[in-house]
């Protein structure tokens, strides 16, 4: 459990903020029981990883792919945003944060509540043709792709090669996403860092940008971070029950500025 002292702090730290980032990794949604893909015991360690490159020349490669998420799609499927989704979603509608950016792509933000969040690898909801750029909804794509095992293809040009909206391996971030990511995380004045290992460059290099620009960082993390020493505040504890602590404290705080003297 976070202490008082530390929740005190950083809710004091939200309230001065007029630039606050919330920056959210897959630690963000275990609580709503979606698995890290990418830890050691996570789905991708039991597939043959299919490279972008691949998936583009290569129709065995399409195949292997569209079985593979249709796995891990059943996943995130039922989920449903957690206690910290919905402090972060509130602090968004109160305009205490500034914007989300995320690693994340289950969209579970967008189901708490908050308005466009920043998807720095892209989103597992909707399928995107890599050849006329149309999108549609993933959930009918895959239920599709389950039921007969044929890759499904693009509607609007025929035979344009569908893939989730998401960033593959070996494939490179947005530039447009990237930038935009970059110029919020540098006019930052605060950046709570979520459930991310802070690993996985170039994301994992947004959070010190804060820090290089004179802005306050806050990690919160089960496990230790690569730059825990370079934040002004770690909590290595349970999300969910941080941001409630967290977003207690600052109520308190925003009441009493309220109350009359
Ligand atoms: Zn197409």
């Amino acid at each position: 459990m976070i202490s008082t002292a530390s929740a005190t702090r950083i809710a004091t730290w939200l309230q001065e903020a007029t630039q606050a980032i919330i920056f959210t990794g897959a630690g963000m949604s275990t609580e709503s029981g979606i698995p890290d893909f990418r830890s050691p015991d996570g789905i991708w360690s039991k597939f043959r990883t299919v490279y972008y490159d691949e998936f583009m020349a290569n129709a065995d490669a399409r195949q292997e792919y569209w079985r593979q998420k249709s796995i891990s799609h059943s996943e995130f499927a039922q989920a449903v945003p957690n206690a910290g989704h919905q402090v972060i979603a509130r602090w968004q509608h109160e305009q205490t944060i500034r914007a989300v950016i995320t690693q994340n792509i289950d969209g579970l933000h967008q189901l708490a509540g908050n308005q466009d969040p920043l998807e720095l690898h892209g989103t597992a909801r909707q399928i995107l043709c890599q050849d006329c750029g149309a999108r549609y909804a993933a959930e009918p794509l895959v239920a599709e792709f389950l039921r007969t095992d044929v890759v499904p293809s693009c509607a609007a040009c025929t035979d344009g090669r569908l893939k989730h909206a998401t960033i593959s391996f070996g494939q490179s971030l947005a530039g447009d996403v990237l930038e935009r990511a970059v110029s919020w995380c540098q006019e930052a004045d605060l950046l709570l860092a979520i459930g991310s290992s802070l690993v996985v460059s170039p994301a994992a290099d947004l959070p010190a940008l804060t820090k290089q620009q004179g802005g306050r960082l806050v990690i919160i993390n089960r496990d230790p971070t690569p730059l825990d020493g370079l934040a002004d505040e770690v909590v290595h504890e349970s999300i969910g029950e941080t941001l409630l602590a967290i977003a207690a404290s600052h109520a308190r705080k925003i009441f009493s500025a309220l109350r009359p003297r």
